[in-house]
């Protein structure tokens, strides 16, 4: 196919342009690319260079991206670019968000037959960063909107306001990576801004979209006391429903500090379940329950066994036992 050009950018003087999709706002000359890879300037004109070209084709448990309240116990289509406007040292997938790999295309009409073929509610823009590929994620999330499928992304959060709130509207659920409540985390690791996550979390949020949080716990680098206390916080004061994932790290790519212990996780699980009504403990088990109970009077709601995942006190978003209405998606 021909190549797209890309929405949100500028044209400069001597075919240099400047992206204004993300908040890295790169200036890039002819035959250059930002910092995503993934968008590239040719003889001064800015294209998305990989629209549509995805590095993995998946069906998952959508427990597994992680979202756990929204559509419990279904599967999704999950599907990634190469590329992202992070580059952190920890990152669990950077073979293919910091190295080319190879991709195959997928119209965003062929990706609505292969999610409804596949038996699947919708698609998911996982794996490395689906925000750095807008244009592809705006196409399809809209068709599959028509279809009656839903779009979920799994997202860093990092992009601009004007384009995040040209895409929110079609996006059902996302969930966010708040990877440390410090700005000088995101200075020094991400090379980005920790408001501006925090502002996307905010936008996805007041649209409508749902969302569900997850903090990676890497010892040493985001995980004392007050780090996970001031996060907490943050996420109490959004919204105390909001959905806490804690993940456990794993040295990965150019991090070899050792993995978070379980002990750590206890203390931030404890914190968060302070404040907050719903917080999971990934990558390890045994903290906390996988399960999730009714805020009102505490009966299961949903049980979990890893993927496996049984609504045994639902009907439709009412606790059978006492008729609270959860904030749950069916
Ligand atoms: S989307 Fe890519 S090219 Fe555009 S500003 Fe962000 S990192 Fe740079």
């Amino acid at each position: 196919m021909e190549m797209l050009e890309a929405k949100y950018y500028e044209k400069l003087s001597d075919e240099r342009v400047k992206c204004r999709l993300c908040p890295a706002e790169c200036l890039i000359r002819p035959s250059k690319q930002g910092i995503c890879m993934i968008r590239s300037n040719i003889d001064g004109v800015l294209y998305a260079a990989e629209y549509g070209h995805t590095v993995a084709v998946n069906i998952d448990p959508i427990e597994k991206k992680p979202l756990y309240h929204f559509k419990p116990g279904s599967e999704i289509l999950s599907i990634g670019p190469n590329g992202c406007n992070f580059a952190c040292v920890f990152c669990q997938n950077w073979s293919i968000s910091q190295v080319k790999s190879q991709s195959r295309y997928i119209s965003p009409s062929d990706l609505v037959k292969l999610a409804r073929a596949e038996g699947s509610v919708g698609v998911a823009f996982t794996y490395t960063e689906p925000l750095i590929w807008f244009e592809y994620v705006y196409d399809a999330s809209r068709l599959l909107r028509d279809s009656g499928l839903v779009s979920v992304i799994v997202s860093n959060g990092y992009i601009n306001e004007q384009p995040a709130r040209e895409l929110f509207p079609y996006i059902d659920a996302a969930n966010f990576d708040l990877k440390s409540i410090r700005p000088d985390f995101y200075r020094k690791i991400c090379k980005g801004k920790l408001e501006d996550v925090q502002r996307t979390i905010r936008v996805a949020g007041e649209i409508g979209v749902h969302v569900e949080l997850t903090n990676l716990l890497i010892p040493g680098m985001n995980d004392t006391d007050e780090e996970i206390s001031e996060l907490v916080d943050w996420v109490s004061a959004l919204d105390s429903s909001t959905v806490l994932h804690l993940s456990r790290y794993f040295p990965n790519y150019n991090l070899d500090t050792p993995a978070t212990t379980p002990e750590r996780l206890i203390f931030a699980y404890n914190t968060a379940k302070k404040k907050l009504k719903y917080v999971y403990a990934g990558n390890i088990t045994g903290i906390g329950k996988p399960g999730t109970a009714c805020a009102a009077c505490g009966a299961d709601l949903i049980l979990r066994d890893g993927y496996n995942v049984s609504p045994v006190g639902l009907d439709g978003r009412r606790c059978v036992g006492c008729g609270h209405e959860s904030d749950i998606v069916i």
